[in-house]
């Protein structure tokens, strides 16, 4: 797979209020957030013309910087415009939607009264986040190595850059294995999500997944459980042991870039995706083009 680097591609990168040539989108390398981790993100993804629970991510991207300690210099509205209109003016209607914001070079300490945020939006084109040929079968999953932080050790709400140390540690290594991802426990020893997403698993059609307390109550999560309730489903919010894994028939994985991704293996457990996996697949897939139906059915 030949990569395009990020920092060398054709667009426009909405930065600090205004659209800048993709290639000029720099920051200093005295930046706070590289040196501290001081930076806060979303994912979110455009299908045909709209991002999917937009409002959501844009609050949840000023929530995550408020629990980080920083304010973003714009309003919830502003933000949610620009990255719609940063699809626009990049020509796309079918893409992954970058915003985040960190903290500037003007103080570089730990202390980081002085520092001023900035704010980048950019989007790119990225079908499907694990091969499509292993969707069928279910991606495969080893254990991480690191456990996810409890609420009481960090700020697990935020979608915060620093969180996500251990998860590129743990990915490379599911990677370098011959894994697609892997899964993290917390910090008792429970399963908590994988380094992207959160997870569900299913036994006797009832649905289980684990609470949020120590990391991201996923857009996608919820999404889901409301999919999965108004289609009559039980789902549990629970604590779940590594052990338990036996007892399931089926396990997928959610979150805005995996969509609703179909689990075949988590380290020795094996699990073979069925009907409850498939009709989440195709109902998220249905919902998040929803308006492209609606625009259709509407006589013009
Ligand atoms: N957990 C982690 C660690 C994630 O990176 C993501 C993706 N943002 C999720 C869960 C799922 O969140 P969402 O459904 O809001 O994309």
């Amino acid at each position: 797979m030949t990569l395009v680097p990020f920092d060398d591609r054709e667009g426009w990168i909405w930065l600090d209020g205004r659209f800048t040539p993709w290639r000029e989108a720099n920051l200093h390398v005295l930046s706070h957030a590289l040196h501290y981790g001081s930076a806060v993100f979303e994912g979110e993804r455009m299908y045909d013309g709209r991002i999917f629970a937009l409002e959501a991510h844009t609050r949840r991207l000023f929530r995550s910087a408020e629990l980080l300690d920083f304010e973003i210099p714009f309003s919830e509205d502003l933000i949610s415009q620009a990255c719609t209109e940063t699809c626009i003016k990049n020509g796309l209607t079918n893409c992954y939607v970058r915003p985040i914001a960190w903290r500037g070079a003007e103080q570089l300490s730990v202390s980081a009264l002085s520092t001023r945020t900035r704010v980048a939006i950019a989007v790119w084109e990225w079908p499907k986040y694990f091969d499509a040929t292993r969707f069928q079968r279910g991606v495969r999953l080893s254990w991480a190595q690191y456990r996810r932080p409890p609420a009481e050790a960090a700020p697990t709400a935020a979608k915060a850059a620093g969180l996500y140390m251990i998860c590129t540690i743990s990915k490379n290594a599911a990677e370098r294995a011959g894994y697609d991802d892997a899964l993290m426990l917390d910090t008792s020893g429970a399963v908590a999500e994988t380094t992207g997403a959160n997870i569900f698993f299913v036994r006797d059609g009832t649905l289980y997944t684990p609470k949020p307390h120590c990391f991201l109550d996923g857009i996608t999560r919820q999404t889901v459980i409301k999919l999965a309730r108004e289609a009559g489903k039980r789902v549990i919010e629970t604590r779940i042991e590594p052990d338990e894994l036996a007892t399931f028939s089926e396990c997928f994985i959610v979150g805005t870039a995996a969509e609703v991704t179909p689990v075949g293996e988590i380290g020795e457990h094996r699990f073979q995706p069925g009907a409850v996996t498939f009709d989440l697949v195709d109902h998220y897939a249905k919902l998040v083009r929803a308006h492209t139906r609606e625009r259709a059915l509407t006589p013009a």
